[in-house]
């Protein structure tokens, strides 16, 4: 080997190695995002802090339907919900009865929902150790097709404050974070008030309570738009009630055991 081909190799061996360096301290978010309405914080702010990590306890995993709940997925069929294009979902029920999101492609329910209480059950992957952060275990519940609370692999990996699971996503981070190790059921019990409008003028905005792993992690937190990425909250759709839509990210995300009760007073 030459002096100069030695000399090469050195120089990108030593380049190889300080970009690996300088990819692993490198905090996720952005700093040239708009700032969220009435906060210190930006949209996917790299300097919030990250919710304190705690481990969860049994929660509420196989917490079986209600009798006045309506059954979204019990393992049998996917007869429930529709794909973007209104097609129906597409083959992705797996051996032990859940589904792959993936496989059966984004979907939302037939039937619109207004106030109420949702239980959902998913997995993160395994298989996707070596997929980067911000795809990896990535889907997301999205209340009225437009309100996402997130789903991301968050115990093996994290990214910005506002985008880890249990997320209001870019706007309100867990308060903790319960998540599971990739490969193990984790639940969201999720309660939702939808906006009140009359006509095009909001009276007042949605809130969210999310219970992650049986622990709270949104408290009744104000829904303050649409979900955006990069950009400020979008404008509130003029509707009480909406389809539940379940986020397709390119990744193999698992569901199972989903249940929706009204929570509208039957006597007033
Ligand atoms: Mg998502």
């Amino acid at each position: 080997m030459t002096t100069f081909k030695s000399l090469l190799m050195f120089v990108l061996m030593f380049a190889a190695v300080n970009d690996v360096a300088f990819l692993s301290a490198e905090e996720p978010g952005y700093t040239d995002t708009p700032f969220l309405p009435n906060s210190k914080w930006r949209v996917h702010d790299q300097t919030r802090p990250q919710p304190r990590i705690i481990v969860p306890g049994k929660g509420d995993i196989g917490a079986t339907a209600p009798s006045d709940a309506v059954v979204l997925y019990d393992g049998k069929n996917l007869d429930a919900w529709l794909q973007d294009d209104g097609k129906p979902a597409g083959d992705g029920i797996l051996a032990d009865g859940s589904f792959d999101i993936h496989k059966t492609g984004q979907l939302h329910t037939k039937q619109k929902f207004g106030d109420c209480q949702l239980h959902v059950e998913w997995l993160s992957p395994p298989e996707e150790a070596n997929v980067d952060r911000m795809n990896r275990g990535n889907s997301g519940v999205l209340m009225m097709g437009v309100f996402e609370i997130q789903i991301i692999e968050s115990n093996d990996s994290y990214i910005y404050a506002d985008g880890n699971a249990g997320a209001v996503y870019g706007q309100h981070p867990p308060l903790v974070n319960p998540a599971r190790k990739p490969g193990e059921w984790q639940s969201f019990n999720i309660f939702f008030t939808v906006p009140k409008f009359d006509g095009e003028k909001m009276l007042a905005p949605a809130y969210v309570t999310v219970v992650y792993n049986g622990v709270i992690v949104q408290n009744h937190a104000e829904i303050l738009g649409t979900v955006s990425h990069r950009a400020l909250p979008g404008k509130y759709p003029a509707q009480s009630q909406g389809p539940i839509l379940l986020q397709e990210h390119h990744s193999a995300v698992k569901f199972r055991n989903i249940w929706v009760r009204s929570i509208a007073p039957s006597i007033d």
